[in-house]
């Protein structure tokens, strides 16, 4: 039977790109019969949180996406968390060293560096491959009794010409040799590399196509090659194109807000987002641009993926989900959504601490809290002409606070605060000061409660497109 996965790293917040190659793979397992299934690749370490996780169930379940067996639902070929069978990597990799499939590599990052420069000179490829990085036999030795760090690599071939592999939209690809370099497999830490772990857990759990975007194709050889070495049967690759933003490059948070957060946040309808999803590089048999899941499940067929970029642009989506919400939601239904939307606990729970200080009655609330159920905010001139400081000096304070949030890994109201502070005291200005434009980026008005904490509120995303629009 066939079965697919989506495989999201836990190391940000949910991209709107997983949630479409989530909803390609689901329709490809729906329609022939089979599962879908969700694994985390938390296996760095130093990156994923639970948050990032959490928020991508969330966010996919919010959008309607449901996978068979995952780490919050379990299944027979669990755990579906990578962090959970790390012994399991570490083993694979030594039988393939013992194989004579991949080697112990002692070499330091500055020996790696020389390497490459010294390749980068001569006009070669830059991929190490094994021969290159071959030691003598005594340094070895002296290097494994010192205790020093080491790494397992797998090897790969050392030959001109190119490898091929298949992808179900694309047919055969060739892909130089020259690229393909000799991939650590287990990190000095005993981590597993992306690579190892996906190739060996595809494997367990019987997945049978790999539905996933372009960006993974050069990889495609490695894990042809790993399959090979390992003696097991490799999935069918399939690998959609990228979306886009309207300039046609690749849809990237520094133009474009990419969490789903956003979208949901925004005010967007799941079942709107998901048609639009599904739109991305693929029609219905009739070419019509509104459809529900239902609809795309009975007519899916994987080869009317087209693969010229597909475009995420919001007007449109704004444009669909109007019609979404004007067809077919009747009004008790909007209501509802306007309830849980707006006023749902865990926002008031956010908000309340921060409205009640500053109420006297409660019609007080919209004036206060307005800008945190709005979208882009309509801006007046005044509002920043009212600070006092010059249009220029505003607009390079929004710009260095933009450049520093978009730096930031983990959002909350600690984070954005120590980012702030930092960056006001970095360019010699009281906090207060230098948070007077971003305080009217934000909430549109000085007449409201602190910055930081509206940001905490709002979220990455919509913090960042205020900031953006303050500017433009
Ligand atoms: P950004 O450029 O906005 O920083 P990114 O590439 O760093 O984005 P990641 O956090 O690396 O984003 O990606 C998160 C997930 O979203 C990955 O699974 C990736 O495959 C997917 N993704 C990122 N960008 C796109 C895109 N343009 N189209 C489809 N999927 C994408
Ligand atoms: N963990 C990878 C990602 O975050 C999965 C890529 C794949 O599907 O192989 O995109």
């Amino acid at each position: 039977t066939v079965r697919t996965r989506i495989a999201p790293s836990p190391t940000g917040d949910p991209h709107v790109g997983t949630a479409y190659i989530a909803l390609f793979n689901l329709c490809f397992a729906r329609a022939h019969g089979g599962q879908f299934i969700l694994r985390i690749e938390d296996t760095d370490r130093a990156r994923s949180t639970p948050e990032s996780e959490q928020a991508i169930l969330d966010s996919l379940r919010w959008l309607g996406l449901d996978w068979d067996e995952g780490p919050d639902v379990g299944g027979e070929y669990g755990p579906y968390r990578q962090s959970e069978r790390m012994e399991l990597y570490g083993e694979y990799a030594w039988d393939l060293v013992k194989a004579g499939r991949a080697f112990v590599c002692y070499r330091t990052p500055e020996e790696l560096e020389t390497l490459r420069e010294s390749r980068r000179e001569a006009g070669l490829a830059t991929a190490l491959k094994p021969a290159d990085l071959a030691l003598p036999a005594e340094e070895v030795d002296r290097r494994k009794s010192a205790n020093m760090p080491y790494v397992i690599r797998m090897h790969v071939p050392d030959e001109a010409g190119s490898c091929r592999v298949d992808d179900l939209l694309r047919g055969a690809i060739d892909l130089d040799w020259s690229m393909v370099d000799a991939q650590i497999l287990l990190k000095s830490d005993g981590m597993p590399t992306y690579h190892l772990a996906n190739v060996v857990d595809d494997h367990l759990m019987g997945i049978t196509h790999v539905i996933r975007g372009e960006e993974w194709i050069n990889s495609a050889p490695k894990h042809q090659l790993l399959y090979d070495y390992f003696g097991w049967d490799m999935p069918v690759l399939c690998h959609l194109p990228l979306l886009r933003n309207p300039d046609k490059s690749k849809l990237s948070k520094r133009k474009n807000p990419t969490s789903i957060q956003y979208y949901e946040r925004m005010g967007f309808l799941p079942e709107a987002l998901l048609n639009y999803l599904g739109r991305m590089g693929w029609s219905m048999p009739d070419e019509r641009e509104k459809f529900a899941l239902a609809d795309m499940l009975k007519h899916f067929d994987i080869q009317r993926v087209s693969l010229g970029g597909p475009i995420f642009d919001v007007e449109k989506l704004r444009w669909l989900n109007g019609l979404w919400l004007r067809e077919d939601l009747d009004q008790d239904e909007l209501a509802r959504r306007l309830m849980d939307w707006a006023f749902n606990a865990s926002m008031l729970q956010q908000v309340l601490p921060h409205a009640q200080k500053r109420m006297e009655v409660l019609s007080d609330f919209a004036p206060l809290c307005a800008f945190l159920v709005s979208g882009t905010l309509p801006l007046r001139g005044e509002a920043f002409d009212a600070l006092g400081t010059e249009r220029e000096q505003q607009v390079r304070r929004l710009q260095f606070a933009l450049w520093h949030l978009e730096a930031l890994r983990h959002w909350d109201r600690d984070a954005v605060w120590q980012s702030m502070q930092g960056l006001a005291k970095a360019m010699d200005l009281k906090v207060k000061d230098f948070l007077a434009p971003l305080f009217i980026a934000i909430s549109g008005s000085s007449a409201s409660f602190s910055v930081v904490d509206a940001m905490a509120i709002l979220g990455p995303d919509m913090s960042r497109a205020r900031v953006r629009h303050a500017i433009e």
